[in-house]
């Protein structure tokens, strides 16, 4: 059975009040925005933190009615930063007119970046996705704690879905803002060279390896037991590599014959968006030598080690 898809449970029931600031704890309220699809699920969660002042986690997309809902839900309240997760659209595109609007700094571990220097000739699938344009007033870095709105945060750098992600912990609680490093609804689209699997897998064993239980993503509801979830998506990408060295031993030598095999099911952009992925592991397995993949024009050429 060495083809079964591993038991990665996802949680697809969570019901988003669009719009609507929703409180999930004390001094943390979620808005979601209108920008609902196959990538983004029920759309990207904004998260406003604090009381008296606040801060806003992800104003999502560039979006005049998703802004009045976050200005309706600050209510006047002094804004003090304007925090970001990563530099994909869908997260940082709503974050130049809600600085206009708010007058509050802009927050963020750096300009978005691939993960390693490209190919030659080499595209970035979501290079279109990205804001490449945007600079924070402020660099956040790894382990840095700081208080905003009156919540102690801790930035936590969890490189992999692209190189520039934080997570952001709820200092002294065991709550973890998981942006989209890890999401209760799907596994998260990593593809080279914006992403790195790599840099995932080891972004999935950092997490591991700190005091949180209970994660909140930016996209979909919370996740009640985060490590053991962590650890099912650890090892469901531990079998996709198997499953990826076995096919290529089995005579797999390229991307769509993997697909084919892995994710007979998926079609459209699902497929494409599963194609990313493989890609990713791709590159992770022949970095281990565990397999071989020659870049050709016509693509990648996949060989046993
Ligand atoms: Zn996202």
């Amino acid at each position: 059975m060495a083809d079964t898809p591993p038991p990665l449970v996802v949680d697809t029931s969570f019901k988003p009040e669009t719009g609507k600031p929703v409180e999930v704890l004390p001094k943390l309220v979620r808005v979601t925005a209108p920008n609902a699809s196959p990538f983004t699920f029920t759309g990207t969660n904004s998260f406003i933190l604090g009381g008296d002042r606040v801060a806003v986690l992800d104003p999502g997309p560039d979006d005049a009615v998703h802004r009045a809902a976050l200005m309706a839900a600050i209510a006047g309240r002094a804004v003090e930063a304007i925090i970001l997760t990563h530099t994909h659209k869908d997260h940082s595109a709503g974050a130049p007119a809600l600085v206009r609007e708010t007058r509050a700094p802009l927050w963020f571990a750096g300009p978005h970046r691939l993960s390693r220097p490209p190919h030659l000739l080499e595209i970035n699938a979501l290079a279109g996705g990205c804001d490449w344009g945007l600079r924070p007033d402020r660099t956040l870095f790894d382990g840095e704690a700081f208080t905003v709105g009156g919540v102690d945060l801790v930035a936590i750098a969890t490189p992999g879905h692209c190189a520039n992600h934080m997570a952001y912990g709820l200092a002294g609680t065991d709550r973890l803002l998981t942006g989209d490093h890890i999401m209760g609804w799907n596994s998260t689209l990593v593809s080279v060279p914006d992403g790195s699997m790599g840099d995932y897998l080891a972004s999935l064993e950092k997490v591991l390896a700190l005091p949180y239980e209970h994660y909140i993503p930016a996209h979909g509801g919370p996740i009640p037991d985060g490590p053991a979830y962590a650890r099912s998506l650890l090892a469901h990408r531990k079998l996709r590599n198997k499953q990826v060295i076995d096919a290529v031993g089995k005579g797999a030598t390229r991307v769509d014959h993997l697909l084919n095999r892995i994710y007979p099911q998926l079609k459209g952009t699902l497929r494409m968006a599963a194609g990313m992925t493989l890609k990713a592991h791709i590159e992770y397995l022949s970095e281990q030598n565990a397999i071989r993949a020659r870049r050709t024009p016509f693509g990648l050429r996949l060989s046993p080690a």
